[in-house]
C-alpha cells in the first residue's frame, strides 16, 4: 500500500467533517476520488451546535483563496460580515478604530462556524462523491493493516474497515495523530496555554440592530486578559473573555457569578448593558482550553497525513486556525495533483506546509500579547501608524505583518521573517520620535529600498455574485 498510485485509488477517506475535512473533501471529489468521511458528532444541519464553541470566526485571505479555489467564496460571501479594524475600548476613554488595512478591500470577515460548516457541508454532497458518515467516531488505527476502528454512535455498535489512504482532519484531540505518533514513535509537542476562554451573547438590539458597530472586530484589552467581540449576520455580537486559567484574576478564582459579574462590570463598564445573558452564559458555557500542537511527522508513508488542528493546533489570537487549514487543503490537492504516490504527495505536503505552520503557531501567540497590552502603548500605536505609512509610500516594498498574514498569501514563515526585518526599521525610525511627522523618511527610504519586492495584492472579490 505504501507506494500506492494515486491513479489507480478509486477511494480517499477523511476523518473529520468540521472544516478542514469538509473542504478537503471538495478538493477531492473535484478530482474525480470518492470519498468517505466519517465524523464524531451528529449532523450540524440538524443537530444544534455546542455551546462555546469559537461561534464566529474571522475569516481572510488565505481561507478566502481555497475557499475561492472551489468556486465557494461567492457563497461564504453571503453571510460574511466585513470588519475593517480593531475598535479599541479602553477602560477610561472612548472606543478608538485602529484600521487592519490602507483601504476598504483590506478587511477580514466575521464568519458563522455552524453557517460555513453547513455551506461546505452541501458542497461537499453535491459533488455526488462524498459521501459524510456521522456519529462515526475512529477509535484505532492500524497504520500496519490499514484497518481502523469505528463507533457507530447511534446503536453503540464497534466496527473495522479499511481505511487507507486517510486524511486526518479530526482537530486539536486528533485520534489519527496518537496513532501516528505511536507508529512512528514520534513526540508531539503538545503546549497548553495558561489562559482559557469562555464566549459571551450580545443579543441583537431594538429592530434587530447590532448594538456596536459591526463593521469592527471589538477589543478590550486589560493588560493580562482581555476580551474581543465578533458580529453575527443576525444583528447579535459573540464576545470572548481570554482569562488566566488559575491565579487572580482567573477562571479559577471567579468562581461565583456574584465575582465573576463585579469583575465584569468594573472592567468591561461600556459592555455590561449589552452583556443582558451573562448570567446564563457564565453558567452554561463551558470555559475552553487553547494550546499549540507541534507534530515532526505529519503523514506515514502513503497511509495516513494530517491536515489542520490535527497538525498544527494554534492559539487563536491571529485569527488563523481556520484559514491556515483552509491552505492546508488547497496545498494538499496542489500535492496530490503534481505527484504519482500518496507518500510522494504526503512528504510534499509536509515539506511545502511544516514550517509554515510553526511560523503561525509563534505569530499567534505574540498577537495574544499585543491585542491583550500593547495596542494601548503609544509606541505601539507610533509604530502601526508608521508601518502604514512605509506601506502608503513604498507599497510593493514594505507590507505591515499584520497585513502579510491577513491580506496576502505570502508564506507564513517569509512573513514571519519579513515581520522581524520590519519590527527593527520601525524601532530605528521612532527611536526618540513622538510623531508621525518627526520620522526621517529618507532615512525611511533607504531602508525600505534594501528590501526585497513582495507580490502584490490581490483583488478583493468576495461578493456575492
Ligand atoms: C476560541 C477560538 C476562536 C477561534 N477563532 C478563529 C478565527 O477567528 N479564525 C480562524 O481562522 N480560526 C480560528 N480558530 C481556530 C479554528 O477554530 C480551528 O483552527 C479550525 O476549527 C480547525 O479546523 P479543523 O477542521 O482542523 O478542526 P475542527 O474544526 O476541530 O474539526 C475537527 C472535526 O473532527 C471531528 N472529530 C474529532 N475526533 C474525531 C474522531 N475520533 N473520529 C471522527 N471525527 C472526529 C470533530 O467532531 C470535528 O468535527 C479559533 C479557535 C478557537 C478555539
Amino acid at each position: 500500500m505504501q507506494d500506492q498510485e494515486i491513479a489507480a485509488t478509486p477511494t480517499v477517506t477523511i476523518c473529520g467533517a468540521g472544516l478542514a475535512g469538509s473542504l478537503m473533501a471538495i478538493y477531492l471529489a473535484r478530482r474525480g476520488f470518492q470519498v468517505e468521511v466519517f465524523e464524531r458528532s451528529g449532523d450540524p444541519r440538524k443537530d444544534q451546535a455546542p455551546a462555546g464553541r469559537s461561534i464566529n470566526l474571522a475569516l481572510a485571505e488565505r481561507g478566502i483563496d481555497a475557499l475561492r479555489g472551489v468556486g465557494l467564496h461567492h457563497r461564504v460571501a453571503r453571510f460574511a460580515l466585513p470588519m475593517r479594524g480593531r475598535m479599541v475600548h479602553g477602560l477610561d476613554s472612548e472606543p478608538l478604530l485602529q484600521p487592519y488595512g490602507q483601504s476598504d478591500s483590506e478587511v477580514i470577515y466575521s464568519v458563522h462556524r455552524a453557517r460555513l460548516n453547513t455551506a461546505l457541508l452541501d458542497a461537499a454532497e453535491s459533488t455526488r462523491r462524498v459521501r459524510i458518515h456521522f456519529s462515526q467516531e475512529l477509535l484505532e488505527l492500524n497504520l500496519v493493516s490499514g484497518m481502523a476502528d469505528f463507533l457507530d454512535h447511534a446503536s453503540g455498535r464497534r466496527y473495522q474497515r479499511p481505511v487507507q489512504p486517510l486524511i486526518g482532519a479530526d482537530g486539536a484531540g486528533s485520534a489519527v495523530r496518537e496513532a501516528l505518533a505511536r507508529h512512528l514513535e514520534m513526540e508531539v509537542d503538545a503546549r497548553l496555554l495558561d489562559h482559557g476562554y469562555l464566549e459571551l451573547t450580545v443579543p441583537p438590539g431594538p429592530g434587530g440592530r447590532h448594538m456596536m458597530d459591526p463593521a469592527a472586530l471589538h477589543i478590550w484589552p486589560r493588560g493580562n486578559y482581555m476580551m474581543i467581540a465578533l458580529p453575527n449576520a443576525d444583528g447579535s455580537f459573540t464576545n470572548t473573555l481570554f482569562l488566566a486559567s488559575t491565579g487572580d484574576p482567573s477562571f479559577n478564582s471567579l468562581d461565583s457569578f456574584d465575582r465573576f459579574h463585579r469583575f465584569m462590570a468594573a472592567q468591561f463598564p461600556d459592555a455590561m448593558a449589552s452583556l443582558s445573558m451573562l448570567e446564563q452564559d457564565y453558567h452554561e458555557n463551558p470555559v475552553g482550553i487553547m494550546g499549540t500542537i507541534r507534530c515532526p511527522h505529519w503523514h506515514a508513508g502513503g497511509e495516513a497525513v494530517l491536515i489542520g488542528d490535527a497538525a498544527h493546533a494554534l492559539v487563536p489570537f491571529h485569527g488563523q486556525g481556520m484559514n491556515c487549514a483552509f491552505e492546508d487543503c488547497a496545498e494538499l490537492d496542489r500535492c496530490v495533483a503534481e505527484s504519482a504516490t500518496w507518500d510522494q504527495a504526503f512528504s510534499r505536503f509536509q515539506r511545502a506546509r511544516r514550517g509554515n505552520a510553526d511560523a503561525i503557531a509563534d505569530m499567534a501567540l505574540e498577537n495574544y500579547l499585543e491585542m491583550r497590552d500593547a495596542v494601548l502603548d503609544p509606541g505601539y500605536v507610533l509604530r502601526r501608524a508608521l508601518e502604514q505609512e512605509l506601506e502608503r509610500r513604498h507599497p510593493d516594498q514594505f507590507v505591515p505583518r499584520y497585513s502579510m498574514v491577513m491580506f496576502r498569501r505570502i508564506p507564513y514563515a517569509l512573513a514571519q521573517q519579513r515581520g522581524r526585518t520590519n519590527l527593527e526599521i520601525l524601532r530605528k525610525l521612532t527611536s526618540g520620535v513622538e510623531r508621525l511627522d518627526d520620522v526621517d523618511y529618507v532615512l525611511a527610504s533607504r531602508l525600505v529600498q534594501q528590501l526585497e519586492p513582495l507580490e502584490p495584492e490581490a483583488p478583493n472579490d468576495m461578493t456575492t455574485t
